[in-house]
């Protein structure tokens, strides 16, 4: 869900000391070291049978379209910090969708403690890092370790580290699920403001959907250089294949394929992993059969 973010709605200042583990930066050691981040939880071992899902279904994209195009080459050592949209802001305004199963139908939150947004926010953030990593890719989360900082220029919040991080040219990309309908407009990269516009932001796009750059006059996250990927509206089968305990792995783990695969194109010009040590890719984008149509 995107907010319209002038302010991040400070007005309410919730106790956070809860949840104050603070500031982390995920998975910084190499993955064989890398503790794992206290507030997150991994996959249980008695987790349900999982059935797998016939195929990745996101929704539609989003119905107001941009026409940017990103073209700007990357390295391909491009370091990328995934962060979860609103991962700092519950309790507060701009702390995303209850999506369409809370909302509507009056079900329980996956966590009472934040929107059901932020829970899946957090889980594709993790599951992108993780397959990422097998990949090869230069790629950490970023958590704020508190779910309600009330300052948006607390040096712990997304838009403070982005900032920092994007100004060292790191590539900044923050999770969301949108709205359900009709309040959401679907999938799709709502890129960074602050910077040209890269290969991974075209890849991105052509994957999941091409906000407007300006999309309501632009963004707090875009201004300090956060990427917005909107995965799909929080509700229908996305929301259901989340929620079911049976399909709720291969669904999260669809999405982060998905995404990984086009942060593979976006920085190497391909989906493997193991390029030839030094060796840069310059493939171009189009080149990928499946996206080639949907250049703009
Ligand atoms: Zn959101």
């Amino acid at each position: 869900m995107i907010s319209n973010l002038s302010g991040r709605g400070r007005s309410l200042l919730i106790l956070s000391t809860a949840f104050s583990l603070g500031v982390s930066l995920l998975g910084q050691a190499t993955s064989a070291e890398a503790p794992s981040p206290p507030a997150i939880e991994s996959p249980s071992r008695t987790a349900p049978a999982q059935s797998p899902i016939a195929e990745l279904n996101t929704g539609p994209r989003t119905r107001l379209r941009g026409n940017w195009v990103g073209r700007q080459p990357v390295s391909p050592s491009l370091k990328i910090v995934v962060m979860a949209g609103h991962a700092d802001s519950q309790g507060m305004h701009g702390s995303g969708t209850p999506g369409a199963a809370v909302d509507q139908r009056g079900e329980a939150p996956m966590d009472p403690r934040m929107r059901d947004e932020l829970f899946w926010n957090r889980k594709v953030r993790d599951a992108v890092v993780a397959l990422s990593k097998q990949k090869g890719l230069n790629i950490i989360g970023y958590d704020p370790g508190a779910l309600s900082i009330a300052k948006a220029s607390d040096p712990r919040t997304n838009w403070s580290v982005a900032r920092r991080l994007s100004r060292q040219g790191n590539y900044i990309l923050e999770i969301h699920f949108d709205a359900y309908s009709p309040h959401g407009y679907g999938s799709g990269l709502i890129p960074a403001l602050n910077r040209n516009l890269n290969r991974v932001d075209e890849s991105l796009a052509l994957s999941f959907g091409r906000f407007p750059r300006l999309f309501r006059g632009g963004l707090g996250g875009p201004r300090r250089g956060i990427s917005i990927l909107e995965i799909g509206m929080l509700e229908g089968i996305l929301e259901a294949n989340l929620r079911n305990p049976k399909t709720r792995e291969a669904t999260i783990q669809a999405i982060a394929l998905q995404v990984t695969d086009a942060l593979m194109l976006g920085v190497r010009g391909k989906t493997s992993s193991n390029p030839p040590p030094g060796v840069v890719d310059n493939a171009p984008l189009t080149s990928n059969p499946q996206t080639n149509s949907e250049v703009e």
